[in-house]
């Protein structure tokens, strides 16, 4: 192990100042080269699951939810709506588990969903979300009991079928005092080492008051997730013909309940309605203010491009497995678990710092087909190739030192041309390089 005492003040001071950079973006992220979209007109099974979306079964779920008034994260009315979402993804036979959480002087529980992938060699895993938890005395009818009845109403079409990937229907709480109910599940899913591809966040999807916003939803990524919205986009123009509405990408936005899942090394999106809704965190934020006809096109297109992404081959796919996500390292040594999950808007969460070298960059690869070559790359820029598993490289400077925020990237190359990518971002204060990597 090396290292000065100066190398450790830099650290010190370089650390104590990263708590004033709210625009560090920071987790990690996977991205793959989407597929076109081959179907011209869409896929006639899924064009049959849409038509199964009406308006009475999504008033019937969201009305069930409605029923418990204002749902704050750890009152009754919140724990009760839970169990009421549980009862509903059990009568669609879908296994169902509550996942409980403790933070930040909250306790709640998510209601998490499972229909399992028929592909046996895939861990891949899709999340359809939405939050059931409300400001305190909002009934929420559009932020988010639109969100969330519509992933039971995908759910409930969605589970009388089979697809390639994994899917989880999650209805998270938390997500009004810090999204502190996303954070908790997606923290300890980077920590069991979850293959979750990407997560869809449909947060206040019920609402139009134009035509142009009729005809809208909008997709918020962060740009690492960008692939996620531009083939939700392909697959709009698809079904088009079904769905007189398309996606359109805007910015990402932090404060929902994608963002813990990009800060812990996945891909995510916000998914909303485009027109202003001058009622969400009120009194006023009931049913009757919804546009129940956008709802019912928003939710049906949701549950196409949720098939489409299931039923999608992953020909590669590849992730960085360490260093851990929300860890500080000391050399090579995962010294301890980095917490800074309160202030969702730092970006912080997920923080990963590397102090020395050498800690271990560790890649997953998974394809049937022969993998042609791994590289890691600083920056974007090549640092170090492999041929051969175990696809690692001990993390350093290769012609200069690493000191500040850095973007430590793995692409994997299998021998038709294929390629998978993942990345994430990492602060480092090391002094020591390499030539050889
Ligand atoms: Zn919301």
């Amino acid at each position: 192990m090396k290292g000065t005492p100066m190398s450790y003040q830099i650290a010190a001071v370089v650390v104590i100042c990263l708590f004033f950079f709210p625009a560090a973006s920071l987790g990690a992220a996977q991205q793959t080269v989407p597929d076109e979209v081959n179907s011209a007109g869409g896929d006639p099974a899924i064009i049959s699951m849409m038509q199964q979306i009406n308006e009475t079964m999504l008033f019937d779920y969201h009305d069930g939810l409605m029923r418990f008034g204002p749902r704050y994260t750890g009152s009754l009315n919140c724990s009760l709506a839970s169990q009421y979402i549980y009862h509903a993804f059990e009568d669609m036979g879908l296994s169902v588990a509550f996942h409980p959480w403790h933070y930040a002087g909250f306790s709640c529980r998510n209601v998490v969903a499972t229909l399992p992938g028929t592909d046996v060699n895939s861990t891949a895993e899709y999340i359809l979300c939405g939050h059931y938890d409300t400001v305190a005395g909002a009934p929420g009818a559009d932020d988010d009991g639109s969100g969330t009845a519509a992933v039971l109403a995908i759910a409930s079409v969605l589970c009388q079928h089979q697809f390639n990937h994994t899917i989880r229907f999650i209805a998270f709480s938390g997500e009004e005092v810090g999204t502190y109910g996303s954070f908790s599940y997606a923290r300890e899913a980077a920590f069991r080492g979850d293959t979750i591809v990407a997560v869809l966040n449909m947060d206040m999807i019920g609402y139009a008051n134009t035509t142009e916003g009729g005809r809208t939803l909008r997709f918020f990524p962060p740009p690492r997730s960008h692939w996620v919205a531009e083939y939700a986009q392909d697959i709009s123009l698809t079904y088009q013909n079904t769905v007189d509405m398309t996606v359109d990408i805007l910015p990402n936005y932090r404060g929902a309940d994608h963002q813990p899942f990009v800060d812990y090394g996945y891909d995510g999106v916000w998914i909303a309605h485009q027109d202003g809704y001058p009622w969400a965190h009120t009194p006023q934020d009931s049913p009757d203010k919804l546009n129940w006809s956008y709802y019912v096109k928003a939710t049906k297109l949701m549950l196409a491009i949720t098939v489409e992404f299931t039923i999608r081959p992953l020909d590669v796919h590849v992730v960085l497995r360490s260093p851990y996500e929300g860890y500080t390292y000391l050399f090579k040594r995962p010294l301890l678990q980095t917490s800074f999950a309160k202030h969702w808007y730092t970006g912080l969460r997920g923080l990963t710092i590397l102090l020395g070298a050498n800690a271990l960059a560790h890649a997953d690869v998974f394809t049937k087909e022969t993998i042609e070559y791994v590289v890691f790359c600083i920056d974007g820029n090549f640092v170090v190739w492999d041929r051969e598993p175990p696809y690692e490289w001990a993390i350093k400077g290769n012609y200069y030192p690493l000191i500040g925020k850095h973007t430590l990237s793995v692409s994997a190359f299998t021998s038709t041309g294929k390629c998978a990518y993942d990345e994430m971002d990492l602060f480092i204060v090391s002094l020591r390089t390499s030539y050889r990597g």
